[in-house]
């Protein structure tokens, strides 16, 4: 094939454009990203060779080169991976596969320094070099083909690249950056050394470049042509925990994650018994941006005996824990796993659970911890990954329990890091229940007539105002004993929490109230289901409740926006006879309108919907003007 000039993709061009704009201020991490693409070659290269181990050709010791040229003002990052075929370099160097190109751009922040780490999560790493170079060539053979079947790809970083055949003897790659005038500072073995040191250590690969020496008679350093490993080159979580210091920890956390936020915990442990391997799993801080997408693969990534296998090995974690970001080594596992095989295999199971059970560990550790950091941090955790924490109870019914115990909430004795064991230990005298409520905000809450009786008497309820709530509620039915009870729902039982003397005036009150019960049921029968006295009610003249079995009208409002369809399920109105709006109904010759408008009112303050809302204010109108 001769030279052949082929245009960007258009998101290509968008990126390379926001790329080299925004990142400037951090422009050394275009070496990680170089890097970090020449070691996935290697370990894709192993990979392949699992089946086919003339891939290695004469070359089986795999390894980066880092090295520059002063006068051409060139750097090149070589690698002895797998290589690109030229097809290949046009799809991955000239396109852009990955659906996430419009999720990056949408969060760039425009803070240069958390832009940058994005770069990696999106892969668009290769890209970055252009922030440095006005041209980049890469020369490439794909492991197994000949020679003469190699490629030259260059660009400026425009619109365009070049593609043409060359004959190349070694297999893998060379990226070589010819850098812009004003950063010759990257033309230094010194400058690249601590980069590479900072970003790149624990790549396990060795990492070489050129030894220097001192020339006396130059009176400077000069670059020899001997190569030297310039990185550790050794899998962090292979060393001893004793000779891992915290910022070491820290490091690898970042380097894996490209989160610039600390992690809150981390654990490391090496397992041994039915299933032998080396879990060293963190905690984020903070939330990404996808966490809501269930079908996101988790964070953590499978080796076997130090080969990396796989990122996002999703079958390692349960999925109600894939905020976790880490790394597990399998010592039992075949080298030539695939992502089915991972699924139904035995071994991963046991590794899902045990490091399922260590996540709940670490997480205990700070939820009771005694230390005032910690709790701060696992209210922090809370924040950020609560909801997440919440699907388990669902999905991984043995620790329902533990998850259970690690559950915070609202509620209204404290705006927030009420656990279900505060809670049971705030009940009241002969309380058997622990009270929630369901609603789309805190506020709708706090202000729901339903709490009023609650509140009168100093009972704690629970506030629950996530979406996921309604379906934890179909998951936890208990804690300790205890029920947990929607106080939206079926008819208060305050049970040994009311005296005597209130269940006697209520049942007084139900009785001398009969007659416009009967009226109510009648003027309602379209709309509600039935219409009875409460004792629920303080302030309020009346409020909406559904049956025991049905579902919350919280939960149906929550379907309904989601495009499914939710039962009709008509809802109780009850009244507050205390109420003087409801004392003076049976003698109001407004009574029809009176009635619909207590029931519209009832739906509003829980938070609902009016079917026709010009037909209440109508109703409104005309009470407060009465007719002429
Ligand atoms: P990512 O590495 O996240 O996929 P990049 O833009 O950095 O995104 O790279 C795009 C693709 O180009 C890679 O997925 C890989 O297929 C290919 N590539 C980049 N560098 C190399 C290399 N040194 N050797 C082989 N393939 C490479």
């Amino acid at each position: 094939m001769s030279k052949q000039t082929h245009s960007f993709q258009a998101e290509v061009q968008q990126i390379l454009h926001l790329v080299t704009h925004s990142l400037y201020s951090n422009k050394e991490i275009f070496l990680r990203e170089l890097v970090s693409n020449a070691s996935d070659a290697c370990d894709k290269l192993r990979y392949e060779a699992l089946d086919n181990p003339a891939l290695y050709e004469e070359s089986p010791n795999l390894e980066i080169r880092v090295f520059f040229d002063a006068q051409a003002k060139t750097l090149t990052i070589r690698d002895n991976g797998i290589g690109m075929s030229a097809e290949e370099a046009a799809a991955h160097l000239g396109t852009i596969a990955k659906s996430g190109t419009r999720d990056f751009m949408a969060k760039l922040s425009g803070d240069q320094k958390k832009d940058a780490n994005l770069i990696g999560q999106f892969g668009v790493g290769f890209y970055s070099g252009f922030i440095v170079a006005d041209r980049i060539t890469v020369e490439s053979r794909r492991a197994g083909l000949p020679a003469d079947q190699a490629v030259r790809w260059s660009s400026e970083g425009t619109g365009e690249y070049e593609l043409e055949t060359i004959s190349r003897g070694e297999r893998g790659t060379d990226v070589i950056l010819h850098l812009r005038d004003e950063e010759a500072e990257f033309l230094s073995t010194w400058r690249l050394k601590a980069i590479i040191s900072k970003y790149s250590d624990h790549i396990s690969l060795p990492i070489l470049m050129k030894k220097e020496t001192w020339d006396a008679e130059a009176a400077q350093q000069v670059v020899t042509d001997e190569w030297e490993t310039v990185n550790k080159a050794a899998a962090l979580w292979a060393r001893a925990k004793s000779d891992i210091t915290d910022a070491e920890y820290q490091d690898f956390y970042k380097q894996i994650s490209y989160d610039s936020d600390p992690p809150l915990a981390y654990t490391h442990n090496r397992v041994e018994g039915r299933s032998e391997y080396t879990q060293l799993l963190y905690i984020p801080s903070k939330a990404p941006f996808d966490l809501w997408n269930r079908d996101k693969r988790g964070g953590v990534k499978l080796y076997v005996k130090r080969v990396f296998i796989m990122d996002d090995a999703e079958a390692l974690m349960p999925v109600y824990l894939r905020f976790v970001k880490g790394v597990i080594d399998s010592a039992d596992l075949p080298l030539n796993v695939s992502r089915e095989l991972l699924q139904e295999s035995r071994d991963v199971k046991v590794i899902r659970d045990g490091s399922a059970k260590r996540v709940l560990s670490m997480l205990e550790g700070l939820a009771d911890s005694d230390n005032a950091d910690d709790k701060a941090k696992y209210q922090q955790f809370w924040n950020a990954f609560g909801a997440v924490l919440k699907e388990g109870l669902g999905e991984d019914f043995a620790n329902q329990e533990r998850i259970a115990k690690l559950l915070r909430f609202a509620s209204t004795h404290a705006d927030e890091g009420v656990s279900l064991a505060d809670y049971v230990a705030r009940m009241k005298e002969g309380q058997e229940a622990i009270y929630v409520i369901t609603a789309d905000s805190l506020a709708a809450a706090k202000n729901s007539p339903q709490l009023e009786i609650f509140r009168k008497k100093g009972i704690e309820v629970l506030l629950l105002t996530d979406r996921v709530d309604e379906w934890m509620l179909s998951h936890l039915h208990e804690f300790e004993g205890h029920a947990l009870q929607s106080v939206a729902k079926g008819a208060v039982d305050l049970g040994k929490l009311q005296d005597e003397a209130e269940k006697k005036a209520a049942e007084e009150a139900a009785e001398t109230f009969k007659p416009v019960l009967e009226r109510l049921k009648e003027a309602l029968k379209d709309r509600a289901k039935d219409v009875r006295v409460t004792s629920r009610l303080v302030d309020s003249p009346a409020c909406v409740v559904v049956e025991e079995g049905d579902m919350s009208a919280h939960l149906a409002r929550l379907l309904k926006q989601a495009g499914q369809a939710a039962p009709e399920a008509r809802p109780i109105l009850e009244v507050n006879p205390e109420h003087a709006l409801v004392k003076r109904l049976a003698d109001d010759p407004r009574f029809d309108d009176l009635a619909q408008i207590l029931f519209d009112q009832a739906l509003l303050a829980e938070g609902g919907q009016l079917d026709d809302p010009a037909a209440y204010v109508q109703r409104v109108t005309r009470l407060l003007v009465p007719a002429a």
